[in-house]
């Protein structure tokens, strides 16, 4: 049997999102644009998966907008509200440790003339509400800020934040790249105070390339996407119903027993985290005040590579840091300070509700034979 902890690269689809797709591909396969009943079914599918992931962010359904994923959703929000805000404030405020959608549009933007200014965390590892609201004056446009490090699993103060940012200045369009905590950590779009949220299908147990954008009414985008008009001409390009279907199949399933899964996989990074204690030589990199869904170690002397494969070829699989970068060093780990050593030789668990004490127990065994093994023989 084997044993997957890399959920935050992406989740086994759950047996409901699983149907949904199916079920829509072969009976609800109209093109949601078509003036038949047929077409008017499948925007029916999509307008009710509307009301579920609204629903569960207390958000209202027009509000929600399909993409192909939080790659989308981040390019789509940060460059249409750049270029729709921005003309007489080009000052745009994020931090220094968001996933590559951003951090990339980021650097997008500063080479189109925007003055970029990204947020490091202080040397305690932390960003603190006021670190982000100092770096907003009245030239600022946009603030985007993420919910949960995808890497080390350190949850950022977007609430606190954003709450400032739009007491003082309430014209800032504010975003929230919610991916690693959306369907985790409860939340509601009125007390985030966000304009914009990226969502993500495949790390709540639907499918890949499915994922959805918050825009708070009255936010303009200046179009990025030209075509035919669909989501409100906010995202042109025929709707992927089918795995609509399955991320509404997804959230139905996960968005009532959010803090009891919070709560069971808490228990699970506790246990690890007393046993891997244990073992001389491993250190674990997330700390107290990160989401319990994403567990950072090194093993310094044993490169993340090595090690993953070891694990690998005993069904067990982690991943080295960001699935997104295939390996490539991101650098956030250097801008939680961690040395070139600690980083050369992370490996990042992340878990979900499925995953068992019995699961993390042999995790940690493994490591440690690992250690002996690979260690020794050098
Ligand atoms: N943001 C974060 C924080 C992520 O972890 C990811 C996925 N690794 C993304 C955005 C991109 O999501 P998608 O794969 O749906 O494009």
């Amino acid at each position: 049997m084997s044993i997957y902890l890399d959920n935050a690269a992406t989740t086994k689809p759950c047996r409901e999102a699983v149907k949904a797709v199916t079920d829509c591909m072969i009976e609800n396969y109209g093109n949601p644009s078509s003036l038949h009943t047929m077409g008017l079914n499948a925007q029916l599918a999509a307008d009710n998966v509307r009301k579920i992931i609204a629903k569960a962010i207390a958000a209202d359904p027009g509000c929600i907008y399909f993409t192909s994923g939080a790659t989308e959703s981040n390019n789509l929000a940060l460059i249409g509200a750049a270029k729709a805000y921005g003309k007489r404030k080009p000052r745009i405020v994020t931090t220094a440790i968001e996933h590559a959608s951003v951090k990339k549009t980021m650097d997008h933007l500063g080479e189109e003339g925007f003055e970029i200014v990204r947020i490091s965390p202080d040397r305690n590892g932390q960003i603190s509400h006021e670190q982000i609201l100092n770096a907003v004056d009245d030239r600022t446009c946009l603030v985007s800020i993420m919910m949960v490090n995808n890497e080390i699993g350190y949850i950022l103060p977007v609430r606190r934040a954003f709450y400032g940012i739009k007491k003082k200045f309430p014209q800032c369009i504010t975003h929230c790249d919610a991916v690693q905590g959306f369907m985790k950590i409860p939340f509601k779009v009125s007390e985030l105070n966000a304009d914009m949220i990226s969502i993500s299908g495949h790390k709540i147990h639907a499918g890949k390339g499915v994922g959805a954008l918050y825009l708070k009414k009255g936010i303009r985008l200046e179009q990025r996407i030209f075509g035919g008009g669909q989501e409100k001409g906010i995202r042109s390009g025929t709707e992927n119903i089918p795995m609509i279907a399955g991320m509404g199949a997804a959230v139905k399933v996960l968005c009532g027993n959010i803090d009891q899964r919070y709560e069971k996989v808490e228990k699970l990074k506790n246990m690890f985290c007393q046993k891997i204690s244990e073992i001389e030589g491993v250190y674990i990199n997330s700390g107290e005040e990160c989401s319990p869904y994403i567990i950072n170690i090194s093993v310094p002397g044993i490169r993340s590579e090595i090690m993953l494969h070891y694990l690998e070829e005993r069904d067990i699989y982690v991943s080295s840091g960001s699935a997104c970068s295939k390996g490539a060093k991101s650098g956030v780990l250097t801008e939680f300070g961690i040395n070139d050593r600690f980083a050369d030789s992370a490996l990042r668990i992340s878990l979900c509700s499925e995953n068992t004490v019995q699961e993390l127990r042999i995790l940690a065994e493994n490591i440690e034979y690992a250690m002996e093994r690979l260690i020794k023989s050098k």
